[in-house]
């Protein structure tokens, strides 16, 4: 990717973004030094979950889970997803402190309600053990499973309540069903009982919905992912879902997933719709216009999609809050997600929000800057 100009610079002044204010005053105290770079959409796998999505997938009817399995069977991405030394090393060679992990996409979405019921709940614990090895360089969001969403609440007080993780991860669909239909919102309540931010994850497009990214191998992140995990967080918001958990907070990564760009005739379309003499079936009077949810009940993470123009749209449209560093490791290399974030046009004040203060406040990760990196010096 093409390196922007200096000259190419985000505008401070002017639009409608707030103004940077929350920094704590030790922050100030120390403005020569680098602010701490947490990257917050690190995926990691346990030996256990390749071994069982490998057996499962390999003979799956479904052409996306197929297509992942074959891509999970590279020693290439198992490594860097298995082994938190390589993972820690790769981190010091980049100057990033801290990596928030999830399990990475799939998820346990694609077993039965039982075994992705005990995987989630094996997965986490072994995440934990990790963390507390390397307190200061990881944390992490529990994996749930949504088919059965009452032990998903379980699962989700165990983790955060008394482990202490820092959100949920949920790899988008389950089984072609999203998280608008009442019967996930046990998963909604625990999670605003516990503060747990929900980072929705693509995933391949489900089998009803694939066919037309069959071709071209558009079913990954190329596009399938973006327009799958779009549909999911366009329900929610359509749903009613905030009217319902207004404190709730969904986490979308790659900027979005094309949200930013859509407010306008999200809202334009949504009044001529409820305003229409002949409503389409299943149409939600909401509380509020669907941009007034975007900007209130979503944060977006930078990963995959390391372009100073999107990050300045997002910024703008989003507000310097509500926008967080992620690389997308190991699907993404460090180097570029660092080198994207480290010369983005931002005001010092505004970067720290974007590297650590945001995801810090969001994700509840406790202050820690007695960690230098290698790379620093
Ligand atoms: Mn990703």
């Amino acid at each position: 990717m093409a390196e922007r100009s200096k000259t190419d610079v985000l505008t401070t002044a002017g639009g409608s973004r707030p103004v940077a204010s929350d920094v704590p005053a030790e922050m100030d105290a120390r403005k020569s030094s680098r602010p701490r770079v947490i990257a917050t959409e690190e995926a990691f796998a346990t030996a256990e979950y390749l071994d069982t999505f490998l057996k499962v997938a390999s003979n799956s009817p479904h052409e996306g889970i197929r297509y992942a399995a074959m891509h999970m069977t590279r020693p290439d991405v198992q490594k860097p997803l298995t082994d938190i030394e390589a993972r820690l090393a790769d981190m010091d060679a980049h100057g990033v402190d801290m990596h928030l992990l999830s399990l990475t996409s799939p998820g346990v979405q694609v077993f039965n309600a039982d075994l992705a019921t005990e995987l989630a709940a094996r997965c986490n614990d072994e995440l934990v053990a990790s963390i507390r090895q390397y307190p200061k360089r990881l944390c992490g969001l529990a994996a749930v499973a949504p088919q059965d969403a009452k032990r998903a609440a379980v699962e989700i007080e165990r983790a955060i309540g008394h482990l202490g993780l820092n959100g949920i991860i949920i790899n988008s669909h389950t089984n072609g069903e999203f998280l608008d239909d009442a019967k996930f919102f046990p998963i909604f309540e625990a999670a605003v009982k516990h503060r747990a931010p929900i980072y929705i994850h693509p995933t391949f497009p489900p089998p009803e919905m694939i066919k037309p990214f069959e071709r071209y191998g558009m079913h990954g992140a190329i596009w399938g992912f973006a327009a799958e995990c779009g549909l999911h967080a366009v329900r929610l918001v359509l749903g009613g879902v905030f009217d319902r958990f207004p404190d709730l907070q969904i986490v979308l990564g790659h900027m979005g997933e094309g949200l930013p760009y859509w407010l306008f005739r999200l809202d334009n379309m949504y009044v001529k719709t409820i305003t229409h003499k002949n409503q389409p079936p299943g149409v939600v009077r909401l509380n509020r216009l669907p941009s007034e949810y975007i900007r209130s009940n979503f944060h977006l993470t930078t990963s995959g999609m390391f372009w100073n123009d999107v990050l300045e749209f997002a910024i703008k449209t989003m507000g310097i809050d509500r926008v967080i560093f992620a690389i997308d490791y190991p699907y993404e290399t460090s180097k570029m997600a660092t080198e994207f974030i480290n010369n983005a046009p931002l005001s010092p004040a505004d970067k720290a929000l974007v590297l650590s203060r945001n995801a810090q406040k969001l994700f509840n990760i406790v202050d820690d800057n007695s960690y230098t990196t290698v790379a620093e010096s």
